[in-house]
């Protein structure tokens, strides 16, 4: 199966995303979000990193929330986190996600210290909280090629 490319050339216009006929909004990336889509492209999850106070961060930020520091460079992530909160969708918002339900959407603490929304993907296990999960990447509903964690 070929996965769709992102069109870095699009964006300064914004992309309509949407999941069948149910509009998710209007993806305006920005620079300081850039090297984030094009890590997702290579399958690398790509968070930033503050050379001052050694804390990462998930996209955007311009300067370190800790210290202030503008010395942020952008760092892939080792993929390893774990469950931090979840939830298991049985009634989609619409066709297009139905197709998928139930599935699971939640935030998982990598082991960088970032926080991040994403879909869960029980892999053989359940998700449960504190449950190590480890990076994937999936084409979702939305038709874009995006992080997911493997959990079980
Ligand atoms: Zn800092």
């Amino acid at each position: 199966m070929s996965e769709p490319a992102i069109k870095l050339e699009d964006w300064a216009q914004g992309i309509p995303m949407r999941a069948g006929p149910v509009s998710l909004g209007l993806y305006q990336p920005s620079p300081e979000t850039m090297e984030y889509w094009r890590g997702i492209e290579r399958r690398e999850l790509m968070i930033r990193h503050c050379g001052h106070c050694n804390r990462f961060f998930h996209p955007k930020r311009i300067v370190c929330s800790d210290c202030g520091s503008p010395d942020l460079t952008w760092k892939k992530a080792a993929g390893n986190g774990k469950v931090y909160s979840f939830s298991e969708i049985h009634r989609a918002p619409s066709e297009a996600f139905a197709k998928g339900a139930p599935y699971i959407n939640g935030i998982v603490r990598l082991e960088e210290g970032v926080h991040l929304f994403t879909r869960f993907i029980p892999d053989p296990g359940l998700v449960k909280i504190d449950a190590p999960a480890r990076l994937d990447f999936r084409v979702l509903e939305s038709n874009w090629l995006l992080p997911v964690f493997l959990v079980g």
